[in-house]
């Protein structure tokens, strides 16, 4: 096991265009389970590819346990490889399958069975062992893929978007596996998703990626709490962060239908700022209060835990997260207040947080 380095990483597919991965730097600790996040397109399986050595970066180092490992073969890379297709040999049983990478290896028969059998009990599937990949549903094959890749014992995990044909239910089932695993057996982990559900639930860090350039690295408190830009803002979250225009006016922010809002001192008066707002940073009440501003409800979505309310203010909708009580009616008017430690700013030409 060990740390893994990306230093200033830039790589680039047609010479001429945008990079798929400009300048990345990354510190991974040992033990640590990092969820690259980002839209399709971003860059996540560039990044990974090059750390399994399957690309070569056009500049910059990458350094597993402190050495640098460009220009090494995969092979002599020790990582361990899951994809979103399992790519399991079909011809081979379950055991054949998880087997496969100590045969490679060169690992004698006696301890390639012990580790078969303990892989087997990690996950669950020592009852399938003689099935082949065809005789498996999806979330069985998903767990042999897991199971190859664990058997190696390797310095780290590298999983590109491996839940994604798994429906919704296995889905959640599975990354919690995966999550307790990664514990269990503490090796460093990058896993690479656009679900940011899925990178909220699994991750110790979350690095966020948009067109080739990393965003923001941190906790999930630290990402959700505390998003670097708007981009940041709006990926991660459900619904996201409201963005709303805004004039800065001493020390209050107006936005649009005139709401005014307190903020922390931060852009300089009359500034263009965008205010932040998660959905449960907004108050809703249904009789007026002092300074709340009043809207309109345009309609409510109902999750059982909770109620989505949709306001409208000016031209803008504005989510607002509540508890499953809070029913009011499409057209009624609410009064909305915003959390004094809920509110965020952001710089309107750049996009970056501004701190508060
Ligand atoms: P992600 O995994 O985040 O969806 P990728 O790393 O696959 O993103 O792709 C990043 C960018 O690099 C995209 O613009 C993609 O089209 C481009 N790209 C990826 N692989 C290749 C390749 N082999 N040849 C040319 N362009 C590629
Ligand atoms: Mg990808």
């Amino acid at each position: 096991m060990a740390n893994v380095e990306f230093e200033r990483v830039t790589k680039r597919f047609d010479g001429g265009g945008r990079a798929a991965v400009s300048d990345l730097s990354l510190d991974v600790a040992d033990g640590e389970l990092l969820v690259v996040l980002g839209p399709s397109g971003c860059g996540k399986t560039t990044a990974l590819r090059m750390l399994a050595g399957l690309e070569e970066p056009d500049a910059g180092d990458i350094r597993i346990g402190g050495e640098s490992v460009v220009g090494w073969e995969p092979k002599d890379r020790d990582i361990a490889l899951v994809f979103q297709q399992y790519a399991l040999y079909p011809h081979l049983s379950v055991r054949d399958n998880i087997l496969y990478p100590l045969k490679v290896q060169r690992i004698g028969k006696t301890d390639r069975m012990e580790r078969v059998r303990r892989v087997a009990d990690l996950l669950g599937l020592g009852a399938l062992l003689d099935r082949r990949p065809a005789q498996l549903s999806g979330g069985e094959q998903q767990r042999v893929a897991l199971g190859r890749a664990i058997v190696r014992q390797p310095q780290a995990f590298l999983m590109d978007e491996p839940l994604s044909n798994l429906d919704a239910k296995l889905r959640t089932q599975t990354r919690t596996e995966i999550k307790g695993l990664q514990r269990q057996l503490g090796v460093t982990t990058f896993f690479v998703t656009h679900d940011q559900a899925e990178a909220m639930t699994l991750a110790d860090r979350i690095a966020v990626m948009s067109a080739g350039e990393l965003q923001q690295i941190g906790t999930p408190d630290q990402v959700y709490d505390h998003p670097a830009n708007r981009f940041v803002a709006e990926f991660i979250g459900s619904p996201p962060m409201n963005l709303l225009p805004a004039e800065r006016v001493g020390d209050a922010a107006i936005v649009a239908g005139g709401w005014r809002i307190p903020v922390p001192v931060g852009a300089a008066s009359g500034a263009s700022v965008t205010v932040g707002l998660r959905p449960e940073a907004i108050r809703l009440a249904e009789t007026p209060a002092p300074d709340a501003q009043p809207a309109e409800v345009y309609l409510i979505e109902p999750l059982g835990s909770e109620v989505i309310v949709n306001v409208k203010l000016g031209d803008h909708l504005i989510r607002v997260r509540t508890k499953p009580e809070v029913r009011p009616e499409p057209g009624q008017t609410v009064y909305l207040a915003a959390e004094p430690g809920g509110v965020r700013l952001f710089d309107a030409a750049t996009g970056e947080a501004l701190l508060g």
